[in-house]
């Protein structure tokens, strides 16, 4: 008989699920916590997003549940043991994690670490067999980000980045107004995502070591996100500058950018990202009227309105539940991929794409994205 090896096994168990599941069968008996639907998450970092969002979130979730933890901090393990109920035997540090490959209650493998450590663990767990999320930004180079889709397409594994906003209703109904045009089409699109860093200067995101950057790094990607949403397209260039008011604590790291970006069909877009200003909003003017989300990019309650005087608004639920149950959704039954590798990937050329427009003194960079990371549904 052919040997299998249990990575190989654990991939095609999944595909098998999802292929019942998609032909409507009810997903296998005998198969553990995957028995009511609910896939094991492993959150890798413990540090005050798996603490204060990650963790409550899946306590809610309906097809995920909290299964393990990796900590470097031992007097963490059993405070979250005892939290959660987690079992000894699902509890990693970062240099046994390799063995969680041999661990069939975790199917996912949630890493929330500095940016600079992203690309290490999501390789390992993908090595290890495990489904990937991977928090943004993805990597903090291109390079690094090519090297995680590849280590998952080897591996046989679902990549997704922890881009909470493709989750949230009121991000799906800026997507619907752009696609259906009550509007008319999209001409301008403006997003700003940034706050006020005052804390201490020694913190990873100022560090360029172990975040790859900094405003731009942290919150300029939900602008990026936001204002291609707004679009429903991919920038073809992009122009930017840079702001500096406060080096001594800004030492190696970006404070404030902005960037012009085009678009197919003469769209404009102009996005600004800060560690100096508060800034949470999405503007689109369609061609015959406009919407706005402002707060646009925080945990919630989001608020929105229209140009006819219009609110939108939506119940509020945990972006981050949402975000995790639309993955194993997508693992087990096929459905959309709303944050796949590849949009993290895009957003990581259009990062280094505004860094180098800034070094060369706000020069037009073009893009060739086509539609990389584009998800229509
Ligand atoms: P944090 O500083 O609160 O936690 C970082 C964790 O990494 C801590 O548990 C720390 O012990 C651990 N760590 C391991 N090695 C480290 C090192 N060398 N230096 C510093 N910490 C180290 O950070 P956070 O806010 O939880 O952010 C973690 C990741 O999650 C980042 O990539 C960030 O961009 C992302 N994040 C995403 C969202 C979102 O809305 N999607 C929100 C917050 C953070």
């Amino acid at each position: 008989m052919k040997s299998i090896s249990r990575r190989t096994f654990n991939t095609k168990l999944t595909q098998g699920m999802a292929a019942a599941a998609l032909l409507g069968a009810p997903l296998a008996c005998g198969m553990g916590k995957q028995q009511n639907k609910k896939l094991g998450i492993a959150l890798v970092g413990l540090g005050s997003y798996s603490t204060y969002q990650l963790a409550p979130g899946l306590q809610d979730a309906q097809h995920c549940y909290l299964a393990g933890i990796v900590t470097g901090t031992p007097e963490k393990e059993q405070i979250w043991m005892e939290k959660y109920d987690i079992p000894q035997k699902n509890v990693y540090s970062y240099e046994n994690f390799d063995s969680i490959a041999e661990n069939a209650d975790i199917d996912i493998v949630y890493v929330v670490l500095p940016n600079s450590m992203h690309a290490d663990f999501s390789i390992r767990a993908a090595k290890a067999g495990k489904h990937v999320i991977c928090e943004k930004p993805m990597a903090v180079s291109v390079a690094e980000c090519d090297a995680i889709i590849q280590a998952c397409e080897e591996a046989g594994v679902k990549l997704s980045v922890g881009y909470r906003m493709q989750s949230d209703p009121y991000t799906n109904e800026i997507k619907r107004m752009v696609k259906e045009k009550p509007y008319g089409d999209v001409h301008y699109v403006s997003s700003d995502a940034g706050y006020i860093s005052r804390g201490n200067p020694d913190q990873w995101r100022l560090d360029r070591e172990l975040s790859g950057g900094g405003a731009l790094m942290n919150m300029g990607v939900y602008s990026i996100q936001s204002n291609i949403y707004g679009n429903g397209n991919n920038p073809i260039s992009v122009s930017a500058q840079e702001f500096s008011t406060r080096p001594e604590y800004f030492k190696n790291t970006d404070e404030s950018i902005t960037a012009q970006m085009e678009f197919p069909d003469g769209v404009v877009g102009h996005m600004f990202t800060s560690h100096n200003a508060n800034a949470n909003r999405l503007f689109v003017s369609f061609e015959s009227g406009w919407a706005e989300l402002n707060p646009c990019h925080s945990y919630g309650p989001l608020s929105g309105r229209t140009s006819d005087g219009n609110e939108i608004s939506f119940p509020h639920q945990s972006q981050q539940m949402l975000q995790m149950d639309d993955f194993v959704k997508h693992i087990l039954r096929g459905t959309p991929n709303y944050a796949p590798g590849e949009m993290g990937k895009r957003d990581m050329i259009i990062v280094e794409a505004i860094y180098q427009s800034i070094e060369e003194g706000g020069k037009r960079i073009p893009l060739n994205l086509g539609d990389l990371g584009i998800v229509r549904v």
